[in-house]
């Protein structure tokens, strides 16, 4: 498996099994990535080969995460009390349908309005040019 940050300068590639894909809905993932929401997957830290750099913020105690510091996109989670796990933002794979989401985590944080997600109107692209909906 392979992906990239949005401009491109940070890539990774990925030999081996994903893992424990899960949509995460804790307040700190929100405020890393400015999203509702972050879909993670987990990749043995061995099986992880990174190419441009990544820069680490470390959002609370033991935890860093990593994202390009050229473009700010969000691309990695790591606990030090679990060295040799690391966990990748699925969003951020060239093709992110290769994984399929088993679960919800920290639904204590979830945002209200999520329960509407699939109630709401869809425009097939930009609501403003979409006159058919
Ligand atoms: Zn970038
Ligand atoms: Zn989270």
């Amino acid at each position: 498996m392979q992906g990239r940050c949005l401009c491109g300068s940070v890539r990774y590639r990925v030999r081996g099994q994903a893992y424990h894909v899960t949509h995460c809905h804790c307040a700190s993932c929100r405020l890393a990535s400015g999203a509702a929401f972050v879909t993670w997957f987990t990749v043995r830290a061995l099986e992880l080969e990174w190419h441009g750099e990544v820069r680490h913020y470390q959002s609370s105690m033991g935890v860093q995460r990593g994202f390009c510091p050229r473009c700010g996109t969000t691309l990695s989670y790591r606990h030090e009390a679990s060295p040799d796990e690391i966990d990748l933002t699925a969003a951020t794979l060239n093709d992110p349908e290769q994984l399929e989401p088993e679960d919800h985590s920290w639904t204590q944080d979830m945002l209200g309005w999520m329960r509407m997600l699939p109630l709401l109107p869809r425009h097939r692209r930009h609501r403003q040019y979409d006159h058919s909906a």
